[in-house]
C-alpha cells in the first residue's frame, strides 16, 4: 500500500513510521520520557497522537474534506493510518485515476507534518486556507512528476481526480 505508490522516496518511508505509530509525535516523545505538555497544534485540545494528528483532528479534517467533496465519496475516518490507507485506496478503485488518488493521504500527512513542525519548532503558522492550498500544490507537483503527460494544470488535475 506504501511502497507501489509513486511518492518521493522521503514521503513513502515517512508514511511508513506514520502506519507503524512511529513517527515522533508528542505522544510518543512523551512515552520515550520526555517531559512535555502535549497538545495538537491544530485544534489545541487533544493529546498529539499519530491517529489524531493525522486522522481526526477537526481543523486536519478540512484538508481530508478537499479531496472528498472532488470525489463526491461517504467517508468516515477509520481509527488508524493503516486502515485509512487501506479504505482510501479501496474507494478510489471506483471511480476516477485511481493512481493519482493514493497520492493523497501521503500528500496531506505530510503538509500536516512539516505546518506541525513549523508550528512547534519556528513558531510560524499559516492560515489553514494557505495549509489547505499548500496542499494541493504538493498534489499537483507529485502528480506532475509522476505522471506529466497529462497534468495540465490544478484545476484539470482535481477535477479529474
Ligand atoms: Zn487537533
Amino acid at each position: 500500500m506504501i511502497w507501489k505508490v509513486k511518492i518521493p522516496l522521503k514521503i513513502a518511508c515517512f508514511t511508513w513510521l506514520l502506519a507503524n505509530q512511529a513517527a515522533l509525535t508528542q505522544h510518543n516523545l512523551m512515552k520515550r520520557g520526555m517531559q512535555i505538555c502535549s497538545r495538537c497544534w491544530f485544534c489545541e485540545c487533544e493529546v498529539e497522537t499519530i491517529n489524531h494528528l493525522f486522522l481526526h483532528c477537526r481543523e486536519v479534517a478540512k484538508l481530508w474534506q478537499i479531496f472528498i467533496n472532488l470525489r463526491g465519496i461517504s467517508w468516515t475516518m477509520p481509527r488508524n493510518i493503516k486502515e485509512a490507507l487501506a479504505c482510501w485506496n479501496r474507494d478510489g478503485n471506483q471511480s476516477g485515476h485511481r493512481e493519482r488518488w493514493k497520492i493523497v493521504p501521503a500528500c496531506i500527512w505530510w503538509s500536516i507534518w512539516m505546518e506541525r513542525n513549523q508550528r512547534w519548532f519556528k513558531n510560524k503558522s499559516c492560515s489553514m486556507q494557505n495549509l489547505k492550498l499548500n496542499c494541493m500544490v504538493l498534489f499537483f507537483f507529485w502528480c506532475k512528476h509522476e505522471y506529466p503527460q497529462d497534468a495540465e494544470d490544478i484545476p484539470s488535475i482535481l477535477e479529474f481526480l
